[in-house]
């Protein structure tokens, strides 16, 4: 748990109550901890399951006593024995918010969503609309290039080749740059209740992932090696957003690799959770540089010397998808020595 985290217990977990959840899901720097309710069929204990959070269906509260990490108890229903239970129950540092309080918090998270979702698809409209102009012009510029390099207008001196084949590689990174702006735009836009979940296994996304790199790392001699397991490896998630996400880690996994070098990806298992790891050996990333490599458009200085082509929005894409499907992302690297970055998500029970 990070520093800022505030960790929320809820109490009641009916409609109200999976309104509350729904909205303090969306919210950075929250932790929902407990979700308790005595019916173990009401809608917020499933979402609560799904998310990997602890619950509580037999209408005790034991654990509200002893975990003083928990800050705030919401109780979103108005029994008054409930209330008294909780009260009862509760760790004395903690704050405790009763129905008509809970109902203000969702009214106010229902708000803040509505007006964040109508900034966000204004923003990807616009954004469609722009990269569409820029798009065709782009791709124009491409194809007369490969006429020239194709060698149809004649001949071409070797320093104009070189120049020629700059502008190339220049138009293929603007247009990668632009699908992965148009991406995190549209990826803002989703909501993560709409998200198309099913049981994924995770080892098959690794492989496919491993597949669309090895080419591009077997070009700089850099092998890729996905680890062996023999774990379980079921997720539910969105297939295709979980394949962009590894992809994305890959693909850096490599850019960031010196020639020839080593890249490994593993898939753990431990405690109903699942791990991916991405780990290269690299040319790392300073440590005043980690707390904004998830921030869209940022790149740490080696990065910009080493790979000139880069957007700075790879990451900020992966951190998108870890947030919509509450995966845990994190990273740890040393400058010249190499990265791992690892996605932690809820282990889906086998079918
Ligand atoms: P890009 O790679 O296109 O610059 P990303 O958003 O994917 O954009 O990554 C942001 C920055 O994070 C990179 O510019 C680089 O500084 C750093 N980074 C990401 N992955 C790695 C890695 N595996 N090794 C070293 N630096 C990395």
């Amino acid at each position: 748990m990070g520093q800022d985290t505030d960790v929320i217990a809820l109490v009641g977990a009916g409609d109200q109550g999976l309104e509350v959840l729904r909205g303090l899901l969306r919210v950075p720097g929250v932790e929902v901890r407990y979700v308790f309710d005595p019916d173990p069929a009401a809608p917020g204990i499933t979402l609560a399951r799904e998310n990997g959070i602890r619950c509580r269906v037999d209408g005790r509260f034991d654990e509200l006593a002893g975990d003083a990490e928990v800050g705030l108890v919401l109780v979103t229903g108005g029994d008054p024995d409930v209330l008294a239970a909780v009260e009862a129950a509760r760790h004395p540092d903690s704050c405790l918010i009763g129905a008509a309080g809970a109902r203000f918090v969702a009214r106010l998270l229902a708000e803040i969503a509505d007006v964040d979702a109508r900034a966000n698809v204004e923003k990807a409209r616009y954004l469609r609309q722009a990269s569409h102009q820029v798009k065709s012009p782009l791709s124009s510029i491409q194809t007369y290039v490969n006429v020239i390099l194709g060698g149809y207008t004649g001949e071409i001196p070797e320093r104009t080749r070189d120049v020629v084949e700059k502008i190339h590689s220049r138009c293929d990174a603007a247009l990668a740059a632009l699908a992965k702006r148009r991406m995190l735009a549209d990826l803002r836009c989703v909501d993560p209740d709409a998200l198309e979940m099913s049981p994924v296994h995770l080892g098959e996304v690794i492989d496919e992932a491993v597949g669309r790199y090895a080419e591009a790392a077997a070009a700089r001699g850099i092998e890729i090696r996905a680890l062996p397991h023999d774990a379980p490896d079921l997720v539910r998630c969105d297939r295709t957003q979980l394949l962009a996400m590894t992809g994305e880690l890959l693909e850096n996994a490599v850019v960031y690799s010196r020639d020839g070098g080593l890249v490994e990806v593993a898939l753990a298992s431990r405690h109903g959770r699942l791990t991916l790891s991405v780990r290269d050996r690299g040319i790392g990333i300073p440590e005043r540089c980690l707390p904004r490599i998830f921030d869209e458009d940022y790149r740490a200085d080696p990065a910009v010397k080493h790979h000139q082509d880069g957007a700075g929005l790879g990451l900020a894409i992966a951190r998108e998808i870890a947030g919509l499907h509450r995966f845990d992302l994190s990273v740890e690297s040393e400058e010249g020595r190499g990265s791992v970055f690892t996605a932690t998500m809820p282990a889906a029970p086998a079918s």
